[in-house]
Protein backbone atom coordinates (compact mmCIF):
# COMPACT_ATOMS: atom_id res chain seq x y z
CA UNK A 1 0.00 0.00 0.00
CA UNK A 2 1.75 3.42 -1.17
CA UNK A 3 0.61 6.17 0.46
CA UNK A 4 2.76 8.64 -1.27
CA UNK A 5 1.77 11.48 -4.07
CA UNK A 6 3.87 11.24 -6.81
CA UNK A 7 6.51 13.82 -7.82
CA UNK A 8 4.45 15.60 -10.59
CA UNK A 9 1.21 15.21 -7.81
CA UNK A 10 3.24 16.90 -4.89
CA UNK A 11 4.46 19.41 -7.69
CA UNK A 12 1.06 20.30 -8.83
CA UNK A 13 -0.02 20.75 -5.36
CA UNK A 14 2.78 23.02 -4.78
CA UNK A 15 2.22 25.15 -8.33
CA UNK A 16 -1.53 25.46 -7.44
CA UNK A 17 -1.40 26.43 -3.61
CA UNK A 18 1.55 29.29 -5.19
CA UNK A 19 -1.42 30.39 -7.95
CA UNK A 20 -3.93 30.59 -4.84
CA UNK A 21 -1.72 32.26 -2.46
CA UNK A 22 -1.12 34.78 -5.55
CA UNK A 23 -4.37 35.51 -7.12
CA UNK A 24 -6.85 33.96 -4.85
CA UNK A 25 -6.33 34.42 -1.56
CA UNK A 26 -6.53 38.32 -2.31
CA UNK A 27 -9.91 38.67 -3.67
CA UNK A 28 -11.88 35.91 -2.31
CA UNK A 29 -13.63 38.07 0.26
CA UNK A 30 -14.24 40.34 -2.01
CA UNK A 31 -15.78 38.03 -4.74
CA UNK A 32 -17.99 36.99 -1.60
CA UNK A 33 -19.02 40.00 -0.84
CA UNK A 34 -20.14 41.00 -3.88
CA UNK A 35 -21.28 37.64 -5.51
CA UNK A 36 -18.93 38.37 -8.35
CA UNK A 37 -17.71 35.39 -10.88
CA UNK A 38 -13.99 36.93 -11.31
CA UNK A 39 -13.32 36.42 -14.42
CA UNK A 40 -10.04 37.86 -14.48
CA UNK A 41 -9.21 35.03 -12.35
CA UNK A 42 -10.48 32.13 -14.68
CA UNK A 43 -8.45 33.26 -17.41
CA UNK A 44 -5.41 32.89 -15.38
CA UNK A 45 -6.64 29.72 -14.53
CA UNK A 46 -7.69 28.86 -18.13
CA UNK A 47 -3.85 30.19 -18.80
CA UNK A 48 -2.52 27.76 -16.13
CA UNK A 49 -4.07 24.58 -17.30
CA UNK A 50 -6.21 24.37 -14.32
CA UNK A 51 -9.44 24.19 -15.82
CA UNK A 52 -9.27 21.11 -17.88
CA UNK A 53 -6.52 19.00 -16.39
CA UNK A 54 -7.79 15.56 -16.16
CA UNK A 55 -8.99 16.39 -20.07
CA UNK A 56 -6.48 14.43 -22.60
CA UNK A 57 -4.14 16.83 -24.00
CA UNK A 58 -5.77 15.84 -27.81
CA UNK A 59 -9.00 17.72 -26.61
CA UNK A 60 -6.92 20.94 -24.90
CA UNK A 61 -6.84 19.44 -21.52
CA UNK A 62 -3.63 18.65 -19.23
CA UNK A 63 -3.78 14.53 -19.17
CA UNK A 64 -3.42 14.32 -15.43
CA UNK A 65 -5.25 12.02 -13.13
CA UNK A 66 -7.96 12.12 -11.65
CA UNK A 67 -6.23 12.83 -8.33
CA UNK A 68 -4.28 15.46 -9.63
CA UNK A 69 -7.03 17.73 -10.57
CA UNK A 70 -8.57 16.67 -6.96
CA UNK A 71 -5.71 17.72 -5.21
CA UNK A 72 -5.70 21.24 -7.11
CA UNK A 73 -9.22 21.64 -5.92
CA UNK A 74 -8.83 20.79 -2.39
CA UNK A 75 -6.20 23.84 -2.32
CA UNK A 76 -7.72 26.30 -4.60
CA UNK A 77 -10.76 25.46 -2.11
CA UNK A 78 -8.76 26.15 0.67
CA UNK A 79 -8.58 29.45 -0.23
CA UNK A 80 -11.72 29.89 -1.94
CA UNK A 81 -14.50 27.20 -1.73
CA UNK A 82 -16.50 29.61 -4.72
CA UNK A 83 -13.47 29.02 -7.08
CA UNK A 84 -12.82 25.47 -6.46
CA UNK A 85 -16.19 24.25 -7.21
CA UNK A 86 -16.53 26.13 -10.14
CA UNK A 87 -13.33 24.21 -11.14
CA UNK A 88 -14.21 21.25 -10.14
CA UNK A 89 -18.10 21.48 -11.96
CA UNK A 90 -16.86 22.98 -15.15
CA UNK A 91 -14.32 19.48 -15.56
CA UNK A 92 -17.43 17.34 -13.99
CA UNK A 93 -19.49 18.71 -17.00
CA UNK A 94 -16.77 18.54 -19.37
CA UNK A 95 -16.07 14.99 -19.06
CA UNK A 96 -19.98 14.83 -20.69
CA UNK A 97 -18.80 15.34 -24.14
CA UNK A 98 -15.69 13.81 -23.76
CA UNK A 99 -17.19 10.44 -22.85
CA UNK A 100 -20.51 10.66 -24.50
CA UNK A 101 -19.57 12.73 -27.88
CA UNK A 102 -19.01 12.46 -31.37
CA UNK A 103 -15.95 13.44 -32.56
CA UNK A 104 -17.62 16.43 -33.94
CA UNK A 105 -19.08 17.46 -30.65
CA UNK A 106 -15.84 17.13 -29.15
CA UNK A 107 -14.12 19.27 -31.57
CA UNK A 108 -16.72 21.97 -31.46
CA UNK A 109 -17.34 22.12 -27.52
CA UNK A 110 -15.06 19.70 -25.31
CA UNK A 111 -11.84 21.37 -26.79
CA UNK A 112 -13.03 25.45 -25.71
CA UNK A 113 -13.88 23.84 -22.54
CA UNK A 114 -10.87 22.21 -21.50
CA UNK A 115 -9.06 25.23 -22.54
CA UNK A 116 -10.44 27.36 -20.50
CA UNK A 117 -11.99 29.76 -23.17
CA UNK A 118 -15.80 28.58 -21.96
CA UNK A 119 -17.74 27.75 -19.12
CA UNK A 120 -20.29 24.86 -19.22
CA UNK A 121 -23.19 24.32 -17.31
CA UNK A 122 -25.21 21.08 -16.15
CA UNK A 123 -29.00 21.75 -16.22
CA UNK A 124 -31.02 18.82 -14.81
CA UNK A 125 -32.37 20.30 -11.80
CA UNK A 126 -35.58 21.40 -11.90
CA UNK A 127 -38.59 23.35 -9.26
CA UNK A 128 -40.05 19.97 -8.87
CA UNK A 129 -37.23 17.49 -9.68
CA UNK A 130 -34.36 17.83 -7.01
CA UNK A 131 -33.10 14.61 -5.45
CA UNK A 132 -35.88 12.91 -7.33
CA UNK A 133 -34.96 13.57 -10.75
CA UNK A 134 -37.53 11.57 -11.99
CA UNK A 135 -40.15 14.15 -11.45
CA UNK A 136 -38.66 15.79 -14.08
CA UNK A 137 -41.16 17.78 -16.55
CA UNK A 138 -38.56 19.26 -19.21
CA UNK A 139 -38.98 17.68 -22.61
CA UNK A 140 -37.83 17.80 -25.84
CA UNK A 141 -40.32 16.57 -29.00
CA UNK A 142 -38.63 15.80 -32.01
CA UNK A 143 -40.05 18.12 -35.28
CA UNK A 144 -38.50 17.22 -38.12
CA UNK A 145 -34.54 17.51 -38.12
CA UNK A 146 -34.82 19.42 -34.92
CA UNK A 147 -35.66 18.60 -31.07
CA UNK A 148 -38.09 21.61 -29.42
CA UNK A 149 -37.44 21.78 -26.08
CA UNK A 150 -39.47 23.28 -23.65
CA UNK A 151 -39.06 23.49 -19.54
CA UNK A 152 -37.68 25.24 -16.41
CA UNK A 153 -33.99 24.56 -14.67
CA UNK A 154 -33.06 25.49 -11.30
CA UNK A 155 -30.20 26.29 -9.04
CA UNK A 156 -27.95 25.57 -12.54
CA UNK A 157 -24.38 26.43 -11.41
CA UNK A 158 -22.79 29.17 -14.01
CA UNK A 159 -26.51 29.29 -15.60
CA UNK A 160 -25.71 32.99 -15.97
CA UNK A 161 -22.62 33.05 -17.43
CA UNK A 162 -22.34 29.92 -19.28
CA UNK A 163 -21.17 29.35 -23.17
CA UNK A 164 -22.21 25.74 -23.33
CA UNK A 165 -25.19 24.10 -21.96
CA UNK A 166 -25.96 20.24 -21.46
CA UNK A 167 -29.68 20.38 -20.40
CA UNK A 168 -31.30 16.59 -19.60
CA UNK A 169 -35.04 16.47 -20.41
CA UNK A 170 -37.60 13.76 -21.61
CA UNK A 171 -37.55 12.44 -24.95
CA UNK A 172 -39.59 9.56 -23.88
CA UNK A 173 -41.48 9.72 -20.56
CA UNK A 174 -42.88 6.25 -21.13
CA UNK A 175 -39.51 4.40 -21.44
CA UNK A 176 -39.12 5.62 -17.29
CA UNK A 177 -35.17 5.45 -16.41
CA UNK A 178 -34.52 5.36 -20.15
CA UNK A 179 -36.69 7.96 -21.78
CA UNK A 180 -34.04 10.97 -20.50
CA UNK A 181 -31.85 12.25 -23.20
CA UNK A 182 -29.02 14.83 -22.78
CA UNK A 183 -28.98 18.07 -25.39
CA UNK A 184 -25.94 20.24 -25.92
CA UNK A 185 -26.92 23.71 -26.45
CA UNK A 186 -24.89 27.24 -27.28
CA UNK A 187 -24.90 30.52 -25.45
CA UNK A 188 -27.17 32.41 -27.90
CA UNK A 189 -29.24 29.52 -29.03
CA UNK A 190 -32.85 31.27 -29.49
CA UNK A 191 -34.88 30.00 -26.68
CA UNK A 192 -32.54 29.31 -24.25
CA UNK A 193 -32.20 31.94 -21.55
CA UNK A 194 -30.88 32.16 -18.16
CA UNK A 195 -33.59 32.76 -15.53
CA UNK A 196 -33.89 33.96 -12.14
CA UNK A 197 -30.60 34.60 -10.39
CA UNK A 198 -30.53 32.87 -6.91
CA UNK A 199 -28.90 35.09 -4.17
CA UNK A 200 -27.13 32.66 -1.35
CA UNK A 201 -25.70 32.24 2.16
CA UNK A 202 -22.27 30.98 0.80
CA UNK A 203 -20.64 29.99 -2.69
CA UNK A 204 -21.26 33.28 -3.65
CA UNK A 205 -18.91 34.02 -6.36
CA UNK A 206 -20.26 31.14 -7.84
CA UNK A 207 -22.97 31.72 -10.39
CA UNK A 208 -26.16 29.96 -9.97
CA UNK A 209 -29.55 30.54 -11.58
CA UNK A 210 -32.85 29.10 -13.17
CA UNK A 211 -32.42 28.08 -16.87
CA UNK A 212 -35.70 28.69 -19.46
CA UNK A 213 -36.04 26.91 -22.37
CA UNK A 214 -38.64 28.11 -24.07
CA UNK A 215 -39.69 26.32 -27.75
CA UNK A 216 -35.89 25.80 -28.32
CA UNK A 217 -35.27 24.11 -31.20
CA UNK A 218 -31.75 22.38 -31.37
CA UNK A 219 -31.10 20.06 -34.46
CA UNK A 220 -30.76 16.39 -33.79
CA UNK A 221 -27.13 16.19 -33.84
CA UNK A 222 -27.32 18.07 -30.61
CA UNK A 223 -28.43 15.35 -28.60
CA UNK A 224 -25.36 14.20 -26.51
CA UNK A 225 -25.14 10.38 -26.36
CA UNK A 226 -27.84 7.72 -27.34
CA UNK A 227 -31.56 8.59 -26.73
CA UNK A 228 -32.70 7.69 -23.27
CA UNK A 229 -29.04 7.25 -21.82
CA UNK A 230 -29.10 10.72 -20.05
CA UNK A 231 -30.05 9.14 -16.52
CA UNK A 232 -27.11 7.14 -16.86
CA UNK A 233 -24.63 9.65 -17.99
CA UNK A 234 -26.23 11.71 -15.32
CA UNK A 235 -25.03 9.34 -12.30
CA UNK A 236 -21.80 8.01 -13.78
CA UNK A 237 -20.75 11.75 -13.72
CA UNK A 238 -22.89 12.60 -10.14
CA UNK A 239 -19.94 10.16 -9.28
CA UNK A 240 -17.36 11.63 -9.92
CA UNK A 241 -18.44 15.41 -9.07
CA UNK A 242 -18.97 13.83 -5.66
CA UNK A 243 -14.91 13.35 -5.36
CA UNK A 244 -14.34 16.49 -6.28
CA UNK A 245 -17.25 18.05 -3.65
CA UNK A 246 -15.64 16.09 -1.03
CA UNK A 247 -12.37 17.87 -1.94
CA UNK A 248 -13.97 21.30 -1.50
CA UNK A 249 -14.88 20.34 2.15
CA UNK A 250 -11.67 19.19 2.86
CA UNK A 251 -9.65 22.29 1.43
CA UNK A 252 -12.57 24.16 3.58
CA UNK A 253 -11.68 21.68 6.57
CA UNK A 254 -8.21 22.53 6.22
CA UNK A 255 -8.05 26.44 5.92
CA UNK A 256 -10.24 26.14 8.94
CA UNK A 257 -7.62 24.29 11.00
CA UNK A 258 -5.43 26.98 9.53
CA UNK A 259 -7.22 29.28 10.69
CA UNK A 260 -8.10 28.05 14.21
CA UNK A 261 -4.49 27.02 14.90
CA UNK A 262 -3.14 30.23 14.04
CA UNK A 263 -6.00 32.63 16.10
CA UNK A 264 -5.62 30.22 19.23
CA UNK A 265 -1.52 31.25 19.82
CA UNK A 266 -2.11 34.59 19.61
CA UNK A 267 -5.37 35.64 21.38
CA UNK A 268 -4.73 35.62 25.28
CA UNK A 269 -7.75 35.81 27.64
CA UNK A 270 -6.66 34.67 31.18
CA UNK A 271 -3.36 35.33 30.56
CA UNK A 272 -2.67 32.90 28.04
CA UNK A 273 -2.78 31.72 24.44
CA UNK A 274 -6.57 30.23 24.20
CA UNK A 275 -4.74 27.04 22.56
CA UNK A 276 -3.76 26.68 26.20
CA UNK A 277 -7.32 26.03 27.49
CA UNK A 278 -7.58 22.31 27.00
CA UNK A 279 -11.11 22.66 25.33
CA UNK A 280 -10.43 24.73 22.83
CA UNK A 281 -6.68 22.07 22.27
CA UNK A 282 -9.15 19.81 21.75
CA UNK A 283 -11.59 21.22 19.53
CA UNK A 284 -8.86 21.70 17.14
CA UNK A 285 -7.15 17.68 17.80
CA UNK A 286 -10.92 17.02 17.01
CA UNK A 287 -10.64 18.82 13.65
CA UNK A 288 -7.02 17.89 12.45
CA UNK A 289 -8.36 14.09 12.76
CA UNK A 290 -11.09 14.33 11.24
CA UNK A 291 -9.49 16.39 8.24
CA UNK A 292 -7.25 13.66 8.14
CA UNK A 293 -10.19 10.82 7.76
CA UNK A 294 -11.41 12.71 5.10
CA UNK A 295 -8.58 13.67 3.26
CA UNK A 296 -7.67 10.36 3.03
CA UNK A 297 -11.54 8.58 1.96
CA UNK A 298 -11.16 11.44 -1.33
CA UNK A 299 -7.45 10.28 -2.44
CA UNK A 300 -8.86 6.68 -2.28
CA UNK A 301 -12.23 7.58 -4.23
CA UNK A 302 -10.00 9.19 -6.54
CA UNK A 303 -7.51 7.00 -6.33
CA UNK A 304 -9.66 3.87 -7.22
CA UNK A 305 -11.52 5.87 -9.81
CA UNK A 306 -7.76 6.33 -11.42
CA UNK A 307 -7.55 2.41 -10.95
CA UNK A 308 -10.98 2.16 -13.10
CA UNK A 309 -12.17 0.13 -10.15
CA UNK A 310 -15.77 0.92 -8.85
CA UNK A 311 -15.81 3.72 -6.50
CA UNK A 312 -19.95 4.75 -6.59
CA UNK A 313 -20.14 3.95 -2.61
CA UNK A 314 -16.06 5.12 -1.79
CA UNK A 315 -17.31 8.79 -3.69
CA UNK A 316 -20.31 8.79 -1.71
CA UNK A 317 -18.65 8.15 1.77
CA UNK A 318 -15.88 10.66 0.94
CA UNK A 319 -18.51 13.20 0.25
CA UNK A 320 -20.79 12.63 2.61
CA UNK A 321 -18.01 12.51 5.93
CA UNK A 322 -15.61 15.45 4.47
CA UNK A 323 -18.93 17.27 3.84
CA UNK A 324 -20.90 16.63 7.64
CA UNK A 325 -17.08 17.45 9.01
CA UNK A 326 -16.30 20.44 7.21
CA UNK A 327 -20.16 22.17 8.44
CA UNK A 328 -19.40 20.35 12.07
CA UNK A 329 -15.63 22.17 12.10
CA UNK A 330 -15.93 25.24 10.97
CA UNK A 331 -18.72 26.01 13.02
CA UNK A 332 -16.16 25.33 16.02
CA UNK A 333 -13.70 27.36 14.11
CA UNK A 334 -16.32 30.70 14.52
CA UNK A 335 -16.28 29.17 18.36
CA UNK A 336 -12.52 29.86 18.77
CA UNK A 337 -12.55 33.30 17.44
CA UNK A 338 -15.73 34.57 19.42
CA UNK A 339 -17.30 37.42 18.49
CA UNK A 340 -14.54 38.80 15.97
CA UNK A 341 -15.12 34.86 14.09
CA UNK A 342 -19.03 36.23 13.75
CA UNK A 343 -18.44 39.34 11.85
CA UNK A 344 -17.65 39.84 8.28
CA UNK A 345 -13.95 39.94 7.46
CA UNK A 346 -13.17 36.59 10.14
CA UNK A 347 -12.36 34.30 6.78
CA UNK A 348 -13.67 31.70 9.49
CA UNK A 349 -17.54 33.33 8.75
CA UNK A 350 -16.87 32.21 5.44
CA UNK A 351 -15.94 29.46 5.12
CA UNK A 352 -18.76 28.23 7.99
CA UNK A 353 -21.45 29.38 5.48
CA UNK A 354 -19.41 27.75 2.54
CA UNK A 355 -18.78 24.63 4.26
CA UNK A 356 -23.19 24.16 4.55
CA UNK A 357 -23.70 23.58 0.84
CA UNK A 358 -20.76 20.80 0.25
CA UNK A 359 -24.21 18.70 2.02
CA UNK A 360 -26.72 19.45 -0.05
CA UNK A 361 -25.18 19.92 -3.95
CA UNK A 362 -24.50 16.65 -6.39
CA UNK A 363 -26.64 15.01 -4.01
CA UNK A 364 -27.70 15.34 -0.50
CA UNK A 365 -26.39 13.77 2.88
CA UNK A 366 -29.26 11.92 2.88
CA UNK A 367 -28.78 10.84 -0.65
CA UNK A 368 -25.18 10.03 0.16
CA UNK A 369 -26.58 7.65 2.98
CA UNK A 370 -28.97 6.22 0.41
CA UNK A 371 -26.46 5.23 -2.23
CA UNK A 372 -24.15 4.35 0.48
CA UNK A 373 -26.66 1.40 2.27
CA UNK A 374 -27.66 0.22 -1.19
CA UNK A 375 -24.51 -0.91 -1.93
CA UNK A 376 -24.02 -2.61 1.23
CA UNK A 377 -27.01 -4.34 1.67
CA UNK A 378 -27.90 -5.09 -1.88
C1 LIG B 1 -25.62 26.31 -5.14
C2 LIG B 1 -26.26 25.17 -5.87
C3 LIG B 1 -25.71 24.75 -7.08
C4 LIG B 1 -26.33 23.71 -7.79
N1 LIG B 1 -25.86 23.38 -9.03
C5 LIG B 1 -26.59 22.53 -9.81
C6 LIG B 1 -26.25 22.33 -11.19
O1 LIG B 1 -25.27 22.89 -11.70
N2 LIG B 1 -27.04 21.52 -11.93
C7 LIG B 1 -28.13 20.88 -11.43
O2 LIG B 1 -28.81 20.16 -12.16
N3 LIG B 1 -28.47 21.04 -10.11
C8 LIG B 1 -27.74 21.86 -9.31
N4 LIG B 1 -28.09 22.07 -8.01
C9 LIG B 1 -29.22 21.36 -7.45
C10 LIG B 1 -28.84 20.38 -6.37
O3 LIG B 1 -28.22 19.25 -6.90
C11 LIG B 1 -30.11 20.07 -5.58
O4 LIG B 1 -30.37 21.21 -4.78
C12 LIG B 1 -30.02 18.84 -4.73
O5 LIG B 1 -29.96 17.71 -5.54
C13 LIG B 1 -31.19 18.71 -3.78
O6 LIG B 1 -32.41 18.93 -4.43
P1 LIG B 1 -33.46 19.97 -3.79
O7 LIG B 1 -32.72 21.20 -3.44
O8 LIG B 1 -34.61 20.08 -4.69
O9 LIG B 1 -33.89 19.29 -2.42
P2 LIG B 1 -35.02 18.11 -2.20
O10 LIG B 1 -34.75 16.98 -3.13
O11 LIG B 1 -36.34 18.78 -2.25
O12 LIG B 1 -34.67 17.67 -0.74
C14 LIG B 1 -35.08 18.39 0.42
C15 LIG B 1 -34.67 17.57 1.65
O13 LIG B 1 -35.34 16.30 1.61
C16 LIG B 1 -34.37 15.25 1.64
N5 LIG B 1 -34.87 14.11 0.86
C17 LIG B 1 -35.32 14.12 -0.42
N6 LIG B 1 -35.67 12.88 -0.79
C18 LIG B 1 -35.42 12.07 0.26
C19 LIG B 1 -35.55 10.67 0.51
N7 LIG B 1 -36.00 9.81 -0.45
N8 LIG B 1 -35.20 10.18 1.72
C20 LIG B 1 -34.71 11.02 2.69
N9 LIG B 1 -34.56 12.35 2.51
C21 LIG B 1 -34.92 12.87 1.32
C22 LIG B 1 -33.10 15.85 1.07
O14 LIG B 1 -31.95 15.12 1.46
C23 LIG B 1 -33.16 17.26 1.65
O15 LIG B 1 -32.70 17.24 2.97
C24 LIG B 1 -27.47 23.07 -7.26
C25 LIG B 1 -27.98 23.48 -6.02
C26 LIG B 1 -27.42 24.53 -5.35
C27 LIG B 1 -28.04 24.99 -4.05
Amino acid sequence: MDFQLTDEQQLIRNNMREFADRYVEPIAAEIDENSRHPAELFQKLAEGGWMGMPIPVEYGGCGTDYLTHILAVEELSRSCSSTGFSVASHVIVAFLPLLYGTEEQKRKYLVPLAEGKHMSAFALTEPGAGTDVMAATSRAVLDGDEYVINGTKTFITNGPIADTYIVVCWTDKAAGRKGMSAFIIPRGTPGLRPGKHFEKMGMRSSQTSEVVLKDCRVPRESMLGQAGQALAMSMGIFEQGRIGIAAQAVGILQAALDESIKYSKERVQFGVPISRHQAIAWMITDMATDLSAARFLTYHAAWLRDQKQPFAKEASMAKLFASEAAMRHTVKAVQIQGGYGYCKGAKVERLMRDAKITEIYEGTSEAMRMVISANLLR
